[in-house]
């Protein structure tokens, strides 16, 4: 069979060339950029690690699957402390609904289901799938902060079928809770680097793909790297790709001072409104307390409600984190260290836009597919699973 090329690679792309080649398929990856990974790496810094994208993945038979054939020794964040998120309603709070708005929402959820109207509907926006079946406090207090936290979206935009439909999770969970390699995301990186290199897959870095419909290809980049891939032998797909909105996002990772109070749990979810700015809070040190260095938290910033604060300066960056955790704490404690990553085209808008265009599916050539974080859920574990299928199509194929 000839070669097949992996474009990018990022996780999709090497996860696509590990099942690939574990199918005995020759394959080639090319990656445009001078490394590996693609939006994950870890920075091992005097302070402790720092991630710039994913932090873990979420437990699934796979993940555990790949990561033990990788002989990898993985965190989990199995305790109940540490898997705690909180909402923030004046003050963090695990349970963010009074009485009775819980109420009302165990009664509209009810009633819901009795009438057999809980699914989300087609090209239902997350705020009016909220409204009808648990009402418009429980969206406004849990279901928004949750998602937008998740998804970075709008809820008035957010495609409920595509971030609720229960389709496509990955099956029978190992455990529960969040893994990750011990020294964090790049040890996974650098384990299907080294994994793929002994069974002789050529990567080429610093290599931009060009398609020419001459070898399969599985295109496992952005959808905006996709739309530019395919501009020329797919027009009608690169046009559907193009439409799908990219959202920006600004991670700001802060290492404290020994001592300084920490937040409880794995962090804080803050709805759209209020005087704080960030999506969320991730209070890194407590999700993998056993990774060492001193206690960090990142401050995530952007999505579709707050495109321009990718384009602050690192200071106002700093300063809009520092005011943020002061309304939070209710003091200013200065950081021994700040790091800021910002990416310009994160993540997908799981908008109604992309629900449309998954519908709609893509008018691909014969050979050509397409893997990532647009296509079958956002999630590194989603990505495993998305990568083992299209790797089966590939083989049908050959
Ligand atoms: C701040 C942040 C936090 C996150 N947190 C989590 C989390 O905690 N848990 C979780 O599961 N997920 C998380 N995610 C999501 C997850 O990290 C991503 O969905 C995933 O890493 C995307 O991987 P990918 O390979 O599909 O895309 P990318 O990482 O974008 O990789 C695509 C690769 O393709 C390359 N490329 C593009 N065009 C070309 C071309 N023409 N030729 C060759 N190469 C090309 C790029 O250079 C890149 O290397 C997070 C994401 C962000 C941004």
């Amino acid at each position: 069979m000839k070669a097949v090329t992996v474009v990018g690679g990022g996780f999709s792309g090497l996860a696509t060339a590990y099942y690939l080649s574990r199918a005995g398929i020759p394959v080639e990856i090319v990656e445009k950029t001078e490394r590996l990974g693609g939006l994950i790496a870890t920075l091992q810094t005097p302070h402790g690690p720092v991630e710039t994208a994913a932090i873990g993945m979420r437990n699934s038979a796979r993940v555990d699957a790949v990561c033990r054939d990788l002989g990898l020794r993985m965190l989990s964040s199995t305790r109940s402390s540490s898997r705690a998120r909180y909402i923030y309603r004046q003050r963090p709070r695990r349970w963010p609904l009074n009485p009775g708005e819980w109420l009302a929402l165990v009664a509209r959820f009810a009633t819901a289901t009795a009438r057999g109207s809980r699914r989300p509907r087609p090209l239902e926006t997350v705020e009016q799938w909220g409204a009808r079946v648990l009402g418009p406090r429980a969206t406004r207090w849990l279901v928004a902060p949750t998602l937008q936290g998740m998804y970075a979206g709008d809820p008035a935009c957010l495609s409920a079928s595509l971030v609720l439909g229960a389709r496509g999770r990955p099956a029978r969970p190992a455990g529960k809770g969040v893994v990750a390699p011990a020294r964090g995301m790049q040890q996974l990186v650098d384990a299907l680097e080294s994994r793929l290199r002994t069974r002789e897959v050529s990567i080429r870095l610093n290599t931009p793909a060009r398609l020419d419909g001459s070898t399969p290809t599985v295109i496992c980049t952005s959808a905006c790297d996709a739309a530019e891939c395919l501009r020329d032998v797919a027009p009608a797909a690169s046009q559907a790709l193009s439409t799908i909105d990219m959202l920006p996002l600004v991670r700001v990772t802060a290492f404290y001072p020994d001592g300084e109070t920490h937040q409880r749990g794995r962090g804080i979810l803050f709805p759209r409104g209020g005087d704080i700015r960030a999506l969320g809070v991730l209070c890194n040190t407590n999700v993998f307390p056993d990774r060492g260095g001193r206690y960090s938290e990142s401050w995530i910033y952007g999505g579709a409600a707050d495109r321009d604060v990718v384009h602050l300066s690192e200071d106002d960056l700093g300063a809009v984190m520092d005011r943020d955790r002061q309304l939070l704490c209710g003091r200013r404690v200065p950081p021994a260290a700040r790091l800021v990553h910002r990416w310009r085209a994160a993540l997908p808008h799981y908008d109604l836009q992309l629900e449309s265009v998954r519908a709609c599916g893509f008018d691909l050539p014969k050979g050509v597919f397409l893997a990532g974080n647009y296509v079958g859920g956002i999630g590194v574990s989603m990505l495993l699973e998305q990568a083992a299928a299209v790797a089966t199509r590939v083989g049908e194929m050959a």
